[in-house]
């Protein structure tokens, strides 16, 4: 698997591309800002964007989806929940589901709480959280459809991988740029409120 970590616009925004390294297929996950570089980025890696799937419909992870597809011709993926009039989705996901981009299958998790529609891609030990989960943070819940327990629970269940995933968020916001669902356990700020909490000396909860 082929993973691109693109970092766009203004606001620390991650875009990713996930590339089949069998097919060079690949998924552009969250095509919100400078959807030429994301181009760029496939060709120099060899891989043929097939794919593009938002984490959820706010347009710093979504706005670019429409001219991706005019420019690559891919379907565009979203959560039934995040649909919206500026983002011409292909499928919509209704809930868990599954996405096979090349050899590459893609878990699709539902994880509402930033947004009623929001989902994180899991493949391969990889885990690519959007806004629900950030290094060493969580995703709002003050905005339109957001709800602090429902996405507590969300995390919740991402904390049932294994804790060696690796966490590929939708901004750049934490100490490094990616982590560990171990990691997570051990240091995000909303561990203890959101009852996945791990101490480090490990000393039960
Ligand atoms: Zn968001
Ligand atoms: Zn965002």
């Amino acid at each position: 698997m082929i993973i691109r970590q693109i970092e766009t616009g203004a606001m620390a925004n991650f875009s990713y591309l996930v590339g089949c390294a069998a097919t060079g297929e690949a998924a552009a996950i969250d095509p919100g800002f400078e959807i030429e570089r994301l181009i760029a980025e496939a060709e120099a890696s060899g891989l043929k964007i097939t794919a593009i799937v938002a984490t959820h419909g706010h347009p710093d992870h979504s706005a670019g989806c429409a001219a991706l597809k005019r420019r690559t011709g891919a379907p565009i993926f979203i959560h039934a929940a995040d649909a919206s009039p500026h983002i011409p989705a292909d499928r919509l996901f209704h809930g868990d589901d599954e996405l096979r981009v090349g050899k590459i299958l893609f878990r699709v998790i539902h994880t509402p709480g930033h947004t009623p529609g929001g989902i994180c891609l899991y493949a391969e030990g990889n885990l690519f959280t959007g806004d629900t989960l950030f290094v060493g943070d969580s995703g709002r819940t003050d905005l339109p459809g957001g709800h602090r327990p429902t996405l507590a629970a969300s995390i919740r269940r991402l904390m049932t991988l294994p804790d060696n995933t690796v966490v590929w968020p939708g901004h750049d916001y934490g100490p490094t740029a990616s982590s560990t669902i171990g990691w997570e356990k051990r240091h995000n700020v909303n561990a203890k409120e959101y009852g996945y909490f791990v101490d480090p000396a490990g000393n039960p909860p």
